[in-house]
């Protein structure tokens, strides 16, 4: 008992000297876990005390075993690990909850975000920035698809949502205590932590750097996580879709206008039957704008009724304090 009491007394001393957190979430990333462990060790040495905060995101790949494994190997490990996969946007909120650390930094598990950077983060942060984030320089071995989709995001975030996010800013950043603190009171169940992060303010630097390409594995952000996460920054950020009904609506009007005038000369004139062609496009045209529409108004009524729910945002089914 003596003992444990002692170790305990250590382990205490040991999380009271915590400083700086890393918070990783990995989707199945069992492959790159041992690697960026290893990488990490190594640039985190000349900083005491720090904990690495992996976070499953309901893996299926023995991400969940690797973790409990490091774990035991290795004090710096902590973990959390998901019910099932909440997204990689909850796997953030959870870590940065759950983080312990003066200074709380965000990184992929892939190895595309090059832990050799961490020191310049840290170097930041201690100069007095509150929040250094990242922006990744064009990278010329991407994909197209990956390239024009993430370049039209931006663009359209920034268009839609009026929020002014640099071009390949993704979620590899360091944050203060307090900039955590506050984040922890955002409850809104869709969270868009890229855009919260350029609302909130604070001192800011940017560090610019060259994505590493993936060690293992392959993307885990489907074509429908892309979708989703776009649609959840700009509807998390911005009514300007809802106006766009009032537009559309305002040019219909217009353009009926104009119908009744040409139909009425047609009628003076004497050829009343023609205009079958017509009026099927003006039908069709208007129940297709009057459908998208009411979509968008659907996708805000949807957003509401989560949070009037206020469920939970993930469920942790294991951890490691
Ligand atoms: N990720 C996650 N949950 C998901 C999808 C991704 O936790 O549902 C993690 C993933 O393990 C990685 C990070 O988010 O650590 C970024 O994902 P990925 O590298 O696949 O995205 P990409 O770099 O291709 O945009
Ligand atoms: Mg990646």
């Amino acid at each position: 008992l003596k003992d444990f009491l002692y170790l305990q007394k250590l382990k205490n001393l040991y999380i009271s000297k915590l400083n700086i957190s890393i918070v990783i979430p990995a989707f199945n990333e069992a492959e790159n876990l041992p690697v960026l462990l290893e990488k990490l060790t190594e640039v985190m040495t000349p900083y005491p005390s720090y904990e690495l905060l992996f976070v499953d995101d309901g893996s299926k790949d023995g991400t969940y075993p690797m973790l409990k494994h490091l774990a035991s190997q290795n004090l710096h490990v902590r973990f959390l690990s998901f019910s099932r996969n909440f997204g990689h946007q909850m796997a953030l909120r959870a870590g940065l909850e759950h983080a312990k650390g003066d200074c709380v930094i965000s990184m992929d598990a892939d190895m595309q975000h090059p832990p050799e950077l961490l020191p310049e983060l840290i170097a930041r942060w201690q100069e007095g920035y509150d929040i250094v984030y990242t922006v990744r320089e064009p990278d010329p071995t991407l994909g197209f698809v990956k390239k024009v989709t993430s370049k039209g995001f931006y663009r359209l975030l920034r268009y839609m949502a009026d929020i002014d996010l640099d071009e390949g800013a993704a979620d590899f950043r360091l944050l203060d205590r307090k900039v955590v603190d506050y984040l922890k009171q955002f409850k809104e169940a869709d969270l868009f932590l890229r855009g919260i992060i350029s609302w909130i303010g604070f001192k800011q630097f940017a560090i610019n750097y060259k994505p590493a390409e993936r060690f293992a594995g392959k993307t885990k952000y489907s074509m429908k996580k892309m979708l989703l996460l776009a649609s959840a920054g700009i509807t998390s950020f911005s009514t300007k879709p809802l106006y766009l009904s009032v537009l559309l609506g305002f040019f219909m009007l217009l353009f009926s206008i104009g119908f009744a005038l040409v139909s009425f000369y047609d009628y003076l004139m004497g050829n009343v039957v023609t205009g079958w062609t017509s009026t099927v496009i003006f039908i069709s045209l208007i129940g297709g704008i009057q459908l998208v529409m009411m979509g968008i108004i659907g996708i805000y009524l949807a957003k509401m009724f989560y949070e009037v729910k206020g469920r939970p945002t993930y469920i942790l089914q294991d951890f490691k304090e």
